[in-house]
């Protein structure tokens, strides 16, 4: 009997579907506890808060391209910021009322991880800022990426 169905936090058909077990098989507790269990990171503590050089930050889960180091800056938050996705259709964003707050959480449009949230107060051309966990992203350094 699958159990993660009745998780009620989302139910949302994701292109890419897998099991609790097959997900915690592939990533570690802590990739695990923010993708999937929409978990946040401890600030300043996760992977790629201070990199700057060029590549693009992929999905932990299933690969695909969330965000370029062309829009990332410095939000001085503790978690790596990001003013403009990737491609928009890559994300998914959805009203997240946890925590007492009303806050638009972000998500992989392929396979549901969560990622952070974004907030209307980022810097120009877009005035978004994308905070997201470190922890979620695997950033790839040898795609040419067409500019
Ligand atoms: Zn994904």
């Amino acid at each position: 009997m699958a159990l993660w169905g009745m998780t009620s936090d989302t139910d949302k058909k994701w292109p890419i579907q897998k099991s609790q077990d097959e997900w915690l098989e592939q990533l570690s507790p802590e990739q695990y506890y923010v993708t999937r269990e929409a978990g946040t990171e401890m600030p300043f503590k996760g992977p790629h808060l201070d990199d700057k050089s060029a590549g693009v930050f992929h999905c932990i889960c299933c690969d695909t391209p969330l965000f370029s180091s062309q829009t990332k800056f410095d939000s001085g938050t503790g978690w790596p910021s990001f003013f403009q996705p990737f491609e928009a259709s890559n994300v998914a964003e959805h009203t997240d009322t946890s925590h007492g707050m009303t806050r638009t959480e972000v998500l992989c449009s392929q396979c549901g991880a969560h990622l952070g949230h974004v907030f209307p107060d980022g810097p120009q051309p877009t005035g978004l800022r994308y905070c997201i966990n470190g922890t979620a992203l695997d950033k790839k350094t040898d795609n040419p990426s067409d500019e």
